[in-house]
């Protein structure tokens, strides 16, 4: 595994493919048509505060392991999660075997374990597995306490 190499997005607007680091000062955009690019990257310990804390965003952070099947079974949902809410949300993988630390910090009993982080602060957790739909109302409910469910504006987004 290599973090510091950039994920690959597709636009959801226009399809084109951009180049997205793991960490930015802002909300990473289409170099083509300058919407927001869906964001999901992977942190480990040493990169957590820079990756998760450091986000513009609020953060859906996905504490999981390769040998767990509840976390691959959500996983396909989270991150249809992260293109609906490009440049509201950012997705962070972190393996807990791989990140002891972070996943005590957490308190991690069971896994998955979701959290969601606004400015290095977790607003919001969720522990197992559960359908999409259940997912998406837990991030809307989250964004809509923490004053971020705002609709952008559908001139934007030409379909
Ligand atoms: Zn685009």
């Amino acid at each position: 595994m290599n973090e510091e190499q950039p994920a690959v997005e597709s636009c959801t607007v226009c399809g084109r493919k951009n180049r997205v680091p793991a960490a930015a000062a802002g909300v990473p955009r289409c170099g083509q048509c300058g919407s927001p690019l869906p964001w999901t990257a992977v942190a480990d310990d040493r990169s957590y505060r820079e990756v998760v804390e450091g986000a513009a965003l609020p953060v859906v952070v996905d504490l999981w392991a390769p040998w767990c099947g509840p976390c691959r079974t959500i996983s396909p949902a989270l991150e249809k999660l992260a293109r609906s809410y490009a440049g509201r949300i950012k997705l962070v993988k972190v393996n807990v075997d791989e990140s002891p630390l972070t996943a005590g910090r957490h308190r991690v009993q069971g896994i998955p374990t979701l959290l969601i982080v606004d400015h290095a602060e977790v607003v919001a957790s969720h522990v197992g597995a559960a359908p999409e739909h259940v997912l998406r109302k837990w991030v809307d409910d989250t964004l809509t306490t923490l004053g971020r469910a705002f609709v952008e504006p559908r001139s934007d987004h030409p379909i």
